[in-house]
This record gives structure tokens, C-alpha cells and sequence, in this order.
């Protein structure tokens, strides 16, 4: 069977051909059926004799799938030619390309072409993407024909077609040749010449210039079907692809050679140059680097900024983030099965903590989450009607705020969010994030983008001050320590007498963000790249006060960081109070873990670049730290320590070493982010948590746990003793 795909540049005469084509053959006796590929769904016209027939993507937006059939987008036309029109969306919303793709699909699934010995597919040479390509590709077309005049664009399009053609083809020999729609411009026929021998194509069709067309057209005929000595053209065409044609390599031409092709000696001569720019003065120093400088001066997920591995992507960051302000809807504008994964990654935190500690964590395990249900037709004419009846749906219930989250699908196909801002109340705002799925990156970035968004949306600049309240900045909402972590400071602050006004963005109210700035003091709770970020953004925006440093792990961390609380409030001595009553126990505590731990030794392989809170614990009981192996990980800038006790340190450790070292050192405790199945027998693996617990005795907990096992020699087989479990872990 030929299946021919008639090419060329819009407006160029291509269905016209096609029509003329379909029809020639159709008198030859072939059984032809012609698919409109353009949006304007105008190619059958001709042989349809003017009626406009349903389009498949028409249809397929109102028929459901399973009551879909072939003979309501099959239409029959002039000489039982078959004709489909594939459709699309209106100029600039939406995806037409995804539509011929979509509409292709349809077909495919009724076996439409098996009723017929010859396809021709009428499309739109401006392959500007994949969907475009898609009759290109060899499951369709097995010969290619490129329609084109001789003014430069039309080459230019021609030209293109052929690069297309070449990606998908390499020297394979598909294209049959061009056919040349006459314009009578001046020198045209010796470029279209040049252009084809450059290009090592026959002229197949020469079509005239001529009134017969347009009178044809206001008849919503075929020359063909009218009988026009023009119709002699088609009528040669169709015998050569009938009786077999020769095939060609598309090799197209450079931009000069193009223009070289096209010009030739007729080239009007080039217009004085403009003055030559300056060139660029670049700083010093290696490009690579200056961009990042430059880029972390935005604000940009630190994996993006080192072409680091992207975990999840920023519309599930953003959800995963926006769901904390709990008076809030989040409206993700997105396919279900986006929402669904970004539901499932918010509840589960929940209910981990249900499961793990018997108690609710700050996570929500039913987050205020709502979505459009983008479909395949919304990919297609646009979801910004559907985004729309949403929102006022969700406004009936009067929610605080709606948030609008953009996914991949409605940032690909452009969708204008901005359109429901329209809707938005003095005491019912919205706010869109774009927040672009895997467009814009990782978890991280949309993290950023709903900070910052909804930072400069709610928070009110003119606020009277909120004495002795704190708030608290970038937890981390999806960890285990989350909860349990805030509770600690809760009660560090209760101790000096302070209250937390706004967790940004942790179990937050609308409300608690709008007076943001009523707090004098803020703290970051995670002092890593992103936190950093965030304490830049709030310091250089709205001239923010924060503590140095994230929450405190460890003993020595807590006692300084409640003595600079307690400092900024004038409160230094409820501080010392807390500091005294907590020393004397944690004394006690190492005290009775020496004769279990006294002289073992300790390996730690981590991510984590400040241990200091177990280093401390492990000295004072009298372990002996025998190797200390940083991984590389980009939210630490490197290892950190204070405790000026002489340490075997390793950083960039390659992960690869650990057995080595584990059989060189041969700790007694082996500490690591993951357990690894190939762990010596008789070292102890434990692992250490990328979000420690706060407060005095993180490590403590910890070591105490290792003096345990060690006392009873239980190394590997204590995971499988439920009962220790419980007790160490719960
Ligand atoms: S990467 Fe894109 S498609 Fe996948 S869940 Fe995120 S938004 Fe949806």
C-alpha cells in the first residue's frame, strides 16, 4: 500500500494537491482514503464538496471511549474517496501536535486504513515538534511528497521538512520528490531548479498558476472531478505512484547552501553591515562556575545548580509544601494520576506516623488537595476552561485561599493560570504557582516556588510587632523528626517563656502567614542549602532577623543555641535553669554507658557533615573513633566540627572504600545512612538519620542504644528482635 504524506509549508497549495491526488486516484480505480493533519480541518473540503465533517478530535472530546466508532469521523467523499479530518485546538491554547498524535492513535485503533490500497496524509510542513512529525514517521508514510513555490519561505519550510525527514531516516530513501506550486514570482522556476538539485530531488509536479483552481474551490470541487485539462498533472502523478516512483534520500541543504540554492545569481545584494558589538568582557575564571555563582544568586534548588540527580519534581514539591496551609485549597492543575502521587507521598508521612509512634504528625494524612482532572482533550484544546469551573466550584465552599499548582501537562502546552486570578475575593484570594512539574525541577524548586509565592502574596508588611514569639522556617515536612522535633522547641521556648507565631510552612494557617513579620526573631529548623536560601530570601526581602544555624542536635548545640534564644529575648537565665537541670542527668546517663562502650570502636560513613552530636556522646562514653567517611552530598558544604579532638576524617568518601575500611578498622559499630547487605558479621550497623531528632540527647539516645546491644552481643540478628525494636526505636 503507498502511504504518501504531502508536505509542504501552510497556505501553500498542499491540500489542493492532496485533493487533486486523492482524486486522480480514486478515478484509477485506487480505494484512497486522505487524512487532514492540519488544524484548520480543511483538507477534504474539495472532496467532500464543501460539507464540513466532525473531526476526530472533536469527536474523541465528546464520545467516550468505549463508544467511539470508525464511521463517525470516516466520511465518504468524491469517488468513494475516504476522508478524515484529524482537528485541533483553537490558535494558541493548548497542543495541536499532541492532537495529531492523539487523533493518529484513533485510527490506529479502528484499522482505518485496511479498507483502502492507498492513504495520503495532508499536513502542516512546519514541523515545529514531535506531533507534527508524526506522519513523517516510517509506521505511516512510506513515501513523502514536499509541496513548496519558489519564494524562500516556502523552500525555507521544504527545507526543514527534509531535516525532519533526515532524523528520522538517515540515508534511507523515502522522499519521492517535490512538487512544485507555481506563484510566478520573478526567477522562481530556477530556484525551485537549484533548490532540487542541491537537494538531489526531482521536480515530480509542476501545477500552474491559474483561475481553474479557484473557480474549482468556489465549487467545492476537484479540478479532477471537473475535468479540467489540469487535472492531466494529477492524473501523471498518480500513474507514477501507482506504477512505481523512485525514492530519494533526504539531504538537506545548509542555511548558506539554502539561501546560495535560492538566490543564485539573482541574490540582491546585502545591505551594509551594522557596526560590530563590543565583544562580551567575561570574568575570570571558568564559565561553568560564574553561571553558578550568578544562578545561586536566584533562587535555585542546589540539584539543579550542579546537575545533580533530580529527586521528584517541583509540582509535587509545591503540593507537598502548599498542603500546610491548612485553611488553604490546593488546586493542582494537572492530570489525576499527578495529584494522586502527590496525595500519596503527603498521607503516607501521616500515616507513617500513626503506624510508627501511635501518634499524628504534623502531616496531613487528607491534604487539602484538589485537581482539575486534565485529560487527554484538555493536553489538547487547553485546560484553562476546566481550571476555571473548578475554581468556582471550590469557591462555593469559601476555603481561606486556593492555590493553583501547575504540572508538567499545563506547563508544556502553555495554559494561562493567570486567567482564575480574575476570580479571586478581598477575603478569598488565589494564587498561582507555576510550578511546571519536571519544567521547572526537582522536589526542591517547587519547595522554593510555593515559599516564595505564597510569601509575597499573603504576607502583610505593616503589621504591629508580636513580642516574645518566634517563627519557625523550613522544616522539613516530609521527615520522621518533623513532629517530634517542633515539640522539643515548643517546650525549649515554653521554658523562656516564648511562643511560636508562624511555622513557615508547617501546619500553618492563612492568618499565622499574614502576620509573619509580627515575630522579631525567626529560626531556621534546617540549616542546609535550601534553608539558607530561604533565611536569604526573608532577610533580603522583608529585612528578617533569624538565629544562626538550624535547630540544635546534640547536647552542646542545644546548650548554645537556648543561651542566644534566651540572649535576644533577655531571658538568659530561664536558659541556664533548663541548661542545669539537663546537665547533671545527661552526666549521669554517658556515666553508666563506659563499661559497655569503653574503648569499642566506632566507623561512620554519612551524608550528614556534622556529627558532632554523636562524636561527643561516642568520646565521652570512650569509644574510639577509628574512621569518619563523608559521602559528597549538595546541601552540606563539608564536613564541620568543633570538638578539636584528632579525628580519621575522609571527605568525598567513595562509598565504594566502606567494605575495605570496615575489614581494615574493624569497628565494633558501623554508622551509616543505609545499611548495606554486605556488612562484616560481628560489626553492629546502625543507621543515622539524615533529619536527626533536636534537643539534648539525639546522640545520646543513640550510643545508649549500641551499649545495649553490645552488652547483650546482639550485632546483626537485634533487627529481628521485635521487642528491642520497640523499645530502641519507637
Ligand atoms: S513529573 Fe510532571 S507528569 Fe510527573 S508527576 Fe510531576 S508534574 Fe506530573
Amino acid at each position: 500500500m503507498n502511504k504518501i504524506a504531502v508536505y509542504g509549508k501552510g497556505g501553500i497549495g498542499k491540500s489542493t494537491v492532496s485533493a487533486n491526488l486523492s482524486a486522480a486516484l480514486a478515478q484509477a480505480g485506487v480505494r484512497v482514503l486522505q487524512i487532514g493533519c492540519d488544524p484548520k480541518h480543511d483538507s477534504t473540503r474539495l472532496l467532500t464538496h464543501g460539507r464540513r465533517i466532525t473531526t476526530v478530535l472533536d469527536y474523541t472530546r465528546v464520545t467516550g471511549h468505549a463508544d467511539r466508532r470508525l464511521e463517525d469521523v470516516l466520511f465518504p467523499g468524491y469517488a468513494g474517496v475516504g476522508c478524515v479530518e484529524a482537528g485541533g485546538p483553537k490558535p494558541g491554547v493548548g497542543c495541536a501536535g499532541r492532537g495529531i498524535i492523539t487523533a493518529f492513535e484513533l485510527l490506529e485503533r479502528f484499522h482505518a486504513e485496511d479498507d483502502y490500497d492507498a492513504v495520503i496524509y495532508d499536513v502542516l510542513g512546519d514541523v515545529v515538534c514531535g506531533g507534527f512529525a508524526v506522519p513523517i514517521r516510517r509506521e505511516y508514510a512510506n513515501l513523502i511528497l514536499i509541496v513548496t513555490s519558489g519564494e524562500f519561505m516556502a523552500l525555507y519550510a521544504a527545507n526543514n521538512i527534509l531535516r525532519g525527514i533526515r532524523n528520522y531516516d538517515g540515508e534511507k530513501r523515502r522522499v519521492a520528490g517535490i512538487v512544485f506550486n507555481r506563484r510566478d514570482i520573478a526567477g522562481e522556476d530556477g530556484r525551485v531548479a537549484r533548490f532540487a538539485e542541491a537537494a538531489g530531488l526531482p521536480v515530480c509536479a509542476v501545477v500552474p498558476r491559474s483561475g481553474v483552481f479557484a473557480r474549482c474551490e468556489a465549487e467545492n470541487r476537484t479540478v479532477v472531478e471537473a475535468g479540467y485539462e489540469l487535472a492531466g498533472i494529477f492524473r501523471d502523478l498518480a500513474r507514477a505512484l501507482t506504477e512505481g516512483i523512485s525514492l530519494y534520500e533526504a539531504a538537506p541543504l545548509t542555511d548558506d547552501d539554502l539561501e546560495h540554492a535560492v538566490f543564485g545569481p539573482d541574490r540582491p545584494a546585502a545591505p551594509e553591515p551594522a557596526a560590530a558589538l563590543p565583544p562580551v568582557r567575561r570574568p575570570a575564571g571558568p564559565a561553568a562556575e560564574s553561571t553558578r555563582a550568578a544562578a545561586a544568586e536566584e533562587l535555585v534548588s542546589v540539584n539543579i545548580l550542579y546537575d545533580d540527580p533530580l529527586h521528584g519534581c517541583a509540582f509535587n514539591g509545591a503540593v507537598g509544601t502548599g498542603v500546610h496551609l491548612t485553611d488553604a485549597v490546593i488546586l493542582a492543575h494537572s492530570p489525576q494520576s499527578c495529584a494522586y502521587i502527590s496525595y500519596q507521598t503527603i498521607s503516607s508521612a501521616g500515616r507513617r506516623g500513626l503506624f510508627e509512634r501511635g501518634a499524628l504528625l504534623p502531616n496531613s494524612v487528607s491534604p487539602n488537595l484538589e485537581c482539575s482532572f486534565m485529560d487527554e482533550n484538555d493536553v489538547i484544546f487547553g485546560g484553562a476552561d476546566k481550571l476555571e469551573a473548578k475554581v468556582l466550584e471550590i469557591k462555593k465552599k469559601r476555603p481561606r485561599a486556593i492555590v493553583v499548582v501547575t504540572s508538567c501537562p499545563s506547563g508544556i502546552i502553555g495554559d494561562d493560570v493567570s486567567r482564575v486570578l480574575r476570580h479571586a475575593e478581598p477575603d478569598l484570594p488565589i494564587i498561582a504557582v507555576r510550578a511546571d512539574g519536571n519544567l521547572s525541577g526537582d522536589y526542591l524548586q517547587g519547595m522554593l516556588e510555593m515559599y516564595v509565592s505564597l510569601a509575597r502574596e499573603i504576607i502583610k508588611r505593616d503589621i504591629a510587632p508580636m513580642p516574645d514569639t518566634v517563627n519557625i522556617v523550613f522544616e522539613k515536612v516530609a521527615a520522621k523528626s518533623t513532629g517530634p522535633n517542633f515539640k522539643i522547641v515548643e517546650e525549649f521556648l515554653h521554658r523562656l517563656g516564648l511562643r511560636v507565631n508562624c511555622r513557615f510552612l508547617c501546619e500553618t494557617t492563612f492568618d499565622r502567614l499574614r502576620d509573619f513579620l509580627a515575630a522579631p526573631l525567626n529560626l531556621l529548623a534546617s540549616d542546609d542549602y535550601t534553608g539558607r536560601l530561604l533565611r536569604r530570601f526573608f532577610t533580603d526581602e522583608y529585612g528578617c532577623v533569624f538565629l544562626d544555624g538550624g535547630f540544635p542536635v546534640g547536647f552542646d548545640e542545644t546548650k548554645e543555641w537556648l543561651l542566644k534564644v534566651a540572649d535576644f529575648f533577655g531571658r538568659r537565665g530561664a536558659a541556664e535553669c533548663l541548661i542545669r537541670e539537663q546537665e547533671s542527668g545527661y552526666r549521669r546517663r554517658v556515666e553508666a554507658l563506659r563499661p559497655a562502650l569503653r574503648g569499642r570502636k566506632l566507623m561512620i560513613v554519612t551524608f550528614n557533615h556534622n556529627v558532632d552530636w554523636i562524636l561527643r556522646v561516642a568520646l565521652d562514653a570512650g569509644m574510639e573513633i577509628v574512621k569518619l567517611g563523608i559521602l559528597r552530598f549538595s546541601q552540606d558544604a563539608g564536613f564541620v566540627t568543633r570538638l578539636g579532638a584528632p579525628l580519621n576524617v575522609e571527605e568525598n568518601y567513595d562509598d565504594a572504600g566502606r567494605g575495605a575500611d570496615t575489614l581494615k578498622y574493624r569497628p565494633d559499630v558501623l554508622l551509616t545512612n543505609y545499611n548495606s547487605a554486605d556488612e562484616p558479621a560481628g560489626v553492629l550497623a546502625d543507621t543515622i538519620p539524615m533529619c536527626p531528632d533536636a534537643g539534648f540527647y539525639s546522640g545520646l539516645n543513640m550510643v545508649s542504644r549500641w551499649a545495649a546491644l553490645l552488652e547483650k552481643n546482639l550485632r546483626g540478628e537485634w533487627m529481628d528482635d521485635k521487642k528491642f525494636v520497640d523499645k530502641y526505636y519507637a
